[in-house]
């Protein structure tokens, strides 16, 4: 297998304050001039392979569906490189970059919001068809359309109706068909199944493996839900406060997660996962925000094993072999437990 995409030290931050006014604030009883800035991403390196369905987990506000939306185009990298099938993404003009969206499509985590109210399903699959020249015609155009929807189980007859005519999973697949249309190589999935009953999110999980053999398809699979990337993902990384802390395949994370927070993510939902780790006390301490992050590890407050040297210094990503990754120090550069 080859690489389809490639994330290297991406960097995403905002800034808060656009005026002078809004930069003045109290520190310590006194006034100072300085921007907030919202540091979203810091530093996070992966890649997807080929035919592969890679997942990244976290809590909301981790950092997840921010990378998704800098890697499709949504947002500008603050810094960090991006390759998509080899290609330096960051270096790419806006037609380079316009030729990428037809290789990179998006599914959205609200179906709904993501489809246009005033279009029919139909017009909804075809226009995409016609705008990146797919199709001869606007005969040709719908009869791949309809072709995609009775793919994805929305009967010919329906495609006349509008999206609020749809249950939630009809529209996901609606959004999976859309997203198809432009014979994507790979798809951003943003919590495709997180809105949607627990019923229907095994049939639209199912759907999306089974697409993914028939259409070659490559995901990067973004969720909270560990059960919904144990279905789905053979390899996943876990994000805390903007970092990947911990990366490996489903087995070494389900079986052997070796960060806190993974640990953490696993034993608050036994059930979900079947996994049989011991359950985790998280201390009663405030999170730190995106706004103001520790010098030192981020999960240092809400970590029983946490020293003095965790709140001090950033834990570097050691190599447990076999590609399994964890930045903390409890493990030492040659991934041996460590004693901190
Ligand atoms: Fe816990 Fe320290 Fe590891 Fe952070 S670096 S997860 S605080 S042991």
């Amino acid at each position: 297998m080859s690489e389809i995409l490639r994330v290297e030290n991406l960097v995403q931050q905002f800034k808060l304050d656009k005026g002078l006014l809004d930069k003045i604030h109290m520190e310590k009883g006194r006034l100072v001039v300085r921007g907030r800035v919202v540091q979203a991403v810091n530093g996070v390196s992966f890649s997807v392979e080929k035919g592969e369905a890679f997942g990244l987990v976290g809590e909301s506000g981790c950092g997840k569906s921010t990378t998704a939306r800098t890697i499709i185009g949504l947002n500008k990298p603050t810094s960090g490189k991006m390759y998509f099938d080899g290609q330096d993404m960051t270096a790419m003009d806006r037609g380079e970059r316009h030729a990428l969206h037809k290789q990179m499509q998006m599914i959205f985590q609200d179906p709904y919001a993501s489809l246009n109210p005033r279009m029919t399903v139909l017009r909804i699959v075809v226009e995409p068809i016609l705008f990146h020249k797919l199709a001869k015609d606007r005969k040709e155009a719908e009869e791949k359309a309809y072709a995609l929807l009775e793919r994805v189980g929305i009967r010919p007859e329906l495609a006349v109706r509008y999206p609020h005519q749809f249950s939630g999973g009809q529209r996901q697949r609606i959004g999976i068909a859309r997203a198809l249309a432009v014979n994507p190589q790979f798809i951003i999935a943003d919590e495709p199944v997180s809105a949607l009953d627990v019923s229907i999110q095994a049939q639209i999980l199912n759907l999306m493996m089974d697409l993914k053999d028939e259409f070659h398809l490559s995901y990067l699979f973004i969720a909270h839900d560990l059960s919904v990337v144990r279905h789905i993902c053979s390899r996943l990384a876990v994000m805390y406060l903007g970092r990947i802390v911990e990366m490996g395949t489903r087995e070494q994370i389900f079986d052997s997660p070796a960060h806190p927070y993974t640990q953490l993510l696993l034993a608050v939902a036994p059930k979900l996962t079947g996994s049989s780790i011991e359950s985790y006390e998280i201390p009663d301490k405030e999170m730190p925000t995106v706004l103001d992050l520790p010098k030192g590890c981020a999960f240092c407050n809400r970590c029983k094993h946490a020293t003095a040297k965790c709140a001090e210094i950033l834990p570097e990503t050691k190599d447990l072999g076999g590609g399994h990754m964890v930045a903390c120090h409890l493990y030492d550069e040659k991934g041996r437990e460590a004693a901190v």
